[in-house]
């Protein structure tokens, strides 16, 4: 089954309602991805990309814009088009043009959602800056830390990229979102969520002075089965932390659970619909009717079909049933 440029709509928690845009493509690798996250819910990256001119299966300016074409005027009410996808967006250096290409035909705001690894890079700020929100993580302020969590390819440093943030945000144009993935682990793993690496969380962000920070921790199964979500107490504790230090008015905490129900979404090809958002991200049977805004009934045969087709695999527990792309 073939991914497409262009997906969704899906429904999230933090963008409402977005067409999602994948511009790098698995190429000659299952995935393109310059990091190997612990919490990374698409699996291991086999091999880390060291550099935008690596890439394969990059898509062209002219290919996005076919698609949006074809595909945006059959959606009502979009709150974004997201840059995201199951690689690294700015590892396509013409982000940028197509950003400008898409604002020709569209008045959805456009949203990219980044892991900040090129951000030392001017071109990719430049890129970035033509957006009107960019999403870029941040697990850590401290480099063992950085390494440990978010596994970058060689020479990728987390001061640097402190920098690039900061200079992205004295940029005219998107907002910054900074987005902080909290971890636990249940082995004793060098993780972030404890009182010395929310401190200097506090610290680099105060630094970076972003528009937003989002607080969250995992939901999904990650790559690495010693990796634990935090609980809601000790988010909630983080999060008063932040509010405190950082300002109440810019920090989201995201905890489980879609708020908003909106006018039911227009599908046009569900099983390619449900294989796009699998693969892109492992779901639970519910969030997958949630994400799409569909009928569990609709969604049953769909799912037995990709199962018997060997498409998607069951992964997680009995009680905690995700499906990811085989
Ligand atoms: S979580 Fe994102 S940045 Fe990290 S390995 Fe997975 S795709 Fe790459």
């Amino acid at each position: 089954m073939k991914s497409r440029i262009v997906y969704g709509p899906i429904l999230s928690r933090r963008l409402g309602r977005s067409l999602g845009i994948d511009i790098v493509k698995k190429g000659e690798f299952k995935k393109n991805c310059n990091f190997d996250c612990v919490y990374c819910q698409l699996g291991h990256v086999d091999h880390k990309i060291s550099d935008p001119s690596k890439v394969t299966g990059l898509v062209r300016t002219e290919e996005v814009i076919e698609s949006i074409a074809n595909y945006h005027k059959k959606v009502d009410d979009l709150d974004y088009i997201t840059f995201s996808g199951t690689c690294e967006p700015t590892l396509n250096l013409e982000m940028g043009e197509m950003i400008e290409e898409i604002r020709k035909i569209s008045d959805v705001p456009i949203c990219v959602i980044t892991n900040s690894s090129l951000v030392t890079r001017e071109d990719v700020r430049n890129n970035l800056s033509k957006a009107d929100i960019v999403i870029a993580t941040l697990v850590s302020g401290n480099e063992d830390t950085f390494q440990s969590i978010n596994r970058p390819a060689n020479g990728i440093e987390v001061h640097d990229i402190i920098e690039g943030l900061k200079e992205l945000q004295k940029m005219e144009g998107a907002k910054l979102a900074i987005e902080v993935m909290l971890l636990d682990s249940n082995s004793g793993y060098l993780t972030n969520s404890n009182d010395h690496e929310v401190n200097k969380l506090i610290e680099v962000l105060r630094y970076i002075d972003p528009d937003e920070i989002e607080l969250l921790t995992t939901s999904r199964p990650p790559a690495e089965d010693y990796i634990i979500p935090v609980t809601e107490t000790r988010l909630k504790e983080i999060a008063q932390n932040f509010d405190e230090e950082l300002g109440r008015e810019r920090i989201k905490l995201v905890l489980k659970g879609l708020k908003r129900k909106r006018s039911k979404i227009k599908h046009e090809d569900l099983t390619n619909e449900v294989y796009d958002l699998i693969l892109r991200r492992p779901c639970t049977f519910d969030q997958m009717i949630q994400s799409l805004d569909i009928d569990k009934n609709e969604l049953l045969p769909l799912i037995e079909n990709l199962l018997s087709e060997k498409k998607i695999i069951k992964i997680g527990s009995e009680k905690d049933c995700y499906y990811r792309a085989a």
